[in-house]
């Protein structure tokens, strides 16, 4: 698709997105955009980055009829930064259609103040699926819903992990049958497809570009050895300096550990967890956003949906427990075609999560911290496949033996027999043990010399 406006989108739309900067649509935007202006529900499988929120709000926006003075669209979003994220890039429509209204209901204020003005119906509303419960769905009912023509399910995956279907079911249950149920969702497994059956008879299901392969991310393990995780992370940014880094842990109270240590050591990084309060948050989002922090430590969930641009490196200073999430961290650097490095930190004890990882066909380089500097290395614990049962020997051991156990052999079994055979044999390959030892000393005593030689020239 080579323009927004081979969609057929309404002249003051397409004028819209030019405006805004939006020229190309992306491959998912592409995919789905005819769709959804067909009216038909739909599944799509999508990360942050694709341009999945302008994937659903162009058709919406074109399907919206501003004469109308009613609520026709809602949008649901498992955070309330997620949800002022998309009502921000909806809101930036309003300037070029100046007759939309959308509206943004979340706990970011009181109630009230969300209820506060909706006797002039929205055309759109963008919420959390609980605030949008309580506000719709109050007893004085502020706002029909039976205008309501689409309902978009953003970040499904996430939205089920929260618990929140409960209050998106006691919604949908209030909605037109005819309403176009579209969900977006970064991980689409059984189990996910499975809950959305009730929302959408999923016919349409585009799998987005498959991440463990998206070629803009380079994958890296590093191994931190007996060094510390923190320490190793302080080194690492060091020796590599990156442009912005989100160093992911799975517990927020190990982000606020990293966060702690990193200040400490004085590195200027913003944190963002679930440990802060509204205004934090906010606070963290505008630092991030202001470019002038290098290092974001930040937890799964929080970092989930939030559009951060030009991300060069994303660090996993442990693994998540759902391997799939991996590749939504490392997505954060790949974001539009550009590229970026997503690195494992790991350990000895993680050796075999780390493995899991490996298996799933993702192509990984290995490094390691040789003081402060990262060297990329060519074996690590993770490529080392497990040595022969039966070492290879050579010919001149495998006759030794031989002579060795017909020296101990009797016509007459013995007792101590086999004990005496075993200790003859051992015999001969501790003798071929030590030697192979004494050439490879050798060998390295050598390599030495020559290295050596070639520095004093
Ligand atoms: P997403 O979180 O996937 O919706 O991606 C949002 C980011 O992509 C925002 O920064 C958008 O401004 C940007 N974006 C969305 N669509 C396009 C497009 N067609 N061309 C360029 N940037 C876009």
């Amino acid at each position: 698709m080579a323009s927004f406006a081979s969609f057929h989108l309404s002249k003051p739309l397409v004028s819209a997105l030019k405006s805004l900067g939006y020229v190309t649509p992306s491959p998912v935007q592409s995919r789905v955009i005819p769709k959804a202006l067909s009216g038909a529900s739909l599944v799509c499988q999508s990360e942050t980055g694709s341009g999945k929120t302008h994937a659903y709000l162009i058709p919406i926006l074109e399907r919206i009829d501003v004469n109308l003075p009613r609520l026709q669209a809602i949008v649901l979003c498992p955070s309330r930064e997620l949800a002022r994220q998309v009502y921000d890039f909806a809101f930036a429509f309003t300037r070029y259609l100046p007759r939309l209204k959308v509206r943004l209901l979340t706990s970011e204020v009181e109630k009230s103040q969300n209820v506060e003005g909706l006797s002039q119906a929205p055309h759109l509303i963008v919420a959390t699926p609980g605030r949008a419960k309580d506000v719709l769905l109050a007893e004085d009912r502020p706002l029909e819903l039976h205008g309501v023509r689409t309902l978009v399910l953003d970040e499904a995956d996430m939205l089920v992990e929260l618990g929140y279907f409960e209050d998106i079911d006691a919604l949908y249950a209030t909605l037109p049958e005819s309403v176009q149920t579209m969900v977006f969702s970064a991980t689409l497994n059984q189990g996910l497809k499975q809950h959305l059956e009730r929302y959408v008879d999923s016919r349409f299901l585009y799998e987005g570009e498959d991440f463990k392969t998206a070629s803009t991310v380079a994958h890296h393990f590093l191994d931190v050895k007996h060094v510390g995780k923190q320490e190793a992370l302080l080194r690492f940014l060091k020796a590599r300096s990156p442009y912005l880094a989100l160093v992911f842990s799975s517990k927020k109270e190990d982000v606020a550990r990293t966060y702690s240590f990193l200040k400490e050591n004085g590195v200027d990084a913003v944190h963002f967890s679930g440990n802060l309060d509204t205004r934090e948050r906010r606070k963290a989002i505008r630092m991030i956003k202001s470019n002038r922090f290098p290092v974001v430590c930040c937890s799964d969930l929080l970092a989930r949906g939030i559009d951060i641009e030009d991300v060069s490196d994303v660090i996993s200073l442990d693994l998540p427990s759902d391997l799939s999430y991996y590749y939504h961290r490392a997505g954060r650097a790949g974001r539009f075609g550009k590229t970026g490095d997503s690195w494992v930190f790991y350990n000895a004890d993680e050796t075999s999560r780390a493995k899991s990882l490996l298996s799933q066909g993702t192509p990984f380089d290995h490094y390691a911290l040789k003081g402060s500097e990262l060297v990329m290395v060519a074996s690590s614990p993770l490529n080392k496949t497990r040595p022969d049962f039966k070492p290879k020997i050579s010919e001149e051991e495998a006759r030794d033996i031989s002579i060795a156990k017909a020296r101990t052999k009797t016509d007459q079994v013995k007792p101590g027999y086999k004990a005496k055979r075993k200790k003859a044999v051992e015999k001969v390959k501790g003798k071929y043990r030590r030697k192979a030892i004494k050439e490879k000393i050798r060998a390295q005593r050598d390599k030495d010399y020559a290295a050596k030689a070639k520095k004093k020239k």
